[in-house]
């Protein structure tokens, strides 16, 4: 039986190319949890637990993560055959309630050590690929409204972003709707603008804010409310022409399922890690497509671990009218992969190599380690 001989986790701190400032949180760094197995047969998986701005955005943060995967997830994965990944992400799942960032990252590198030893992308043990790019929305999180337009037309000229997502809710209502207001002008029917909001509305807030933002061409609005608050999602969803994505209020299929029966959304933002793992977030998106409610692939602003293992999975949804955010390597000053991930043309390429398709660079994750080793 093929072992798992070695697991190692590591945590690192990388820059940000410019304050990233949402509703709960100002980040000025990424933190990513990278995890490697290495394998009796030779092969090595990698994976990625990554939060936005520590704990102020879920439950479980980088220094939780490594624990969660050192302390508990560990000696479920060394009794385990890595070769039979669905059996042991369901061991894991009977020794750990909830961590769904864990997880996620060790699933992920079952998963890039599975394709490697098969000789396939992540993708096609998924199911296949419907598409071999993914497009990318940009997020415009300065908190300014001239540098978040000047951030816009670069991003269109560059031509590497045409849609562009409002980080929103920590302003007075009638603030940020301005400054969202402004920037769609500015652009116009060049690019798509959207906002999220972060939970930070309450519903009589969320109506007032909604209208306006309709009225402005806004195509998106991403969990005005609290994540908990499903029926006022609901109401909202049943009141606005414009589309109602959750997001936060997405914990996996259970969530999945009981939202699609509300009807609390016509769009679900998936992410692997918030929906604890790359298969179920698989039933997160077979949920929403039964539904008939639209997909959009989320990111936790991962590095190119986790966003690579995403963007498989993004590509194997049939229907994917919403395109993705898988921008989060680029909000790094610094490059951890040998390779960076190619972007351009507003897309994502989805790599056709064995595995997840990617390889670190083992100096860069050495220089960036926060235990300087
Ligand atoms: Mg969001």
């Amino acid at each position: 039986m093929t072992r798992i001989d070695g697991i190692e986790t590591l945590i690192v701190d990388v820059p940000t190319i410019r304050p990233h400032v949402l509703s709960m949180a100002t980040m000025h760094r990424q933190t990513i949890v990278v995890v490697r197995l290495r394998c009796s047969d030779g092969v090595v998986g990698i994976g990625e637990g990554t939060t936005i701005g520590g704990l102020s955005y879920g439950e479980e943060c980088p220094e939780g993560i490594k624990l969660a995967i050192d302390t508990y997830i560990a000696p479920v994965l060394r009794a385990s055959d890595p070769t039979r990944v669905a059996a042991t992400m369901a061991q894991i799942g009977k020794a750990v309630v909830g961590n769904h960032f864990a997880k996620a990252a060790v699933e992920t590198a079952l998963l890039d050590a599975m394709g490697k030893r098969l000789g396939l992308p992540v993708s096609e043990l998924l199911g296949g690929r419907h598409r071999d790019t993914l497009p990318v929305a940009w997020t415009l999180a300065s908190g300014n409204t001239a540098k978040d337009i000047d951030e816009a037309e670069r991003m269109l000229s560059l031509r590497r972003h045409n849609i562009f997502k409002l980080k929103i809710g920590k302003r007075p209502v009638a603030d940020d709707v301005a400054h969202v207001a402004e920037i769609k002008r500015a652009l116009g029917d060049r690019a798509s603008v959207r906002v999220d909001v972060n939970q930070a509305w309450d519903e009589a807030a969320a109506s007032r804010g909604i209208a306006m933002l309709e009225d402005a061409g806004v195509d998106l609005i991403e969990q005005p409310v609290a994540r908990g608050n499903r029926s006022a999602l609901a109401r909202l969803a049943a009141r606005f022409i414009v589309p109602i994505m959750a997001d936060e209020s997405l914990h996996g299929p259970e969530d999945a399922f009981a939202i699609a029966s509300q009807a609390a959304a016509d769009v679900f933002a998936v992410k692997i890690a918030q929906s604890g793992g790359l298969q179920a977030a698989a039933r997160v998106g077979a949920i929403a497509d039964a539904a008939g409610i639209g997909l959009y692939g989320g990111t936790m602003l991962e590095g190119g671990i986790g966003t690579i293992a995403s963007a498989h999975l993004f590509a194997t949804f049939p229907r994917l009218d919403w395109g993705t955010e898988l921008f989060g390597p680029l909000l790094l000053t610094e490059e951890i992969l040998t390779e960076p991930l190619a972007y351009g043309e507003f897309s994502l390429q989805v790599p056709n190599k064995p595995g997840l398709g990617i390889e670190l660079d083992e100096d860069r994750i050495a220089f960036f380690r926060r235990d300087g080793r």
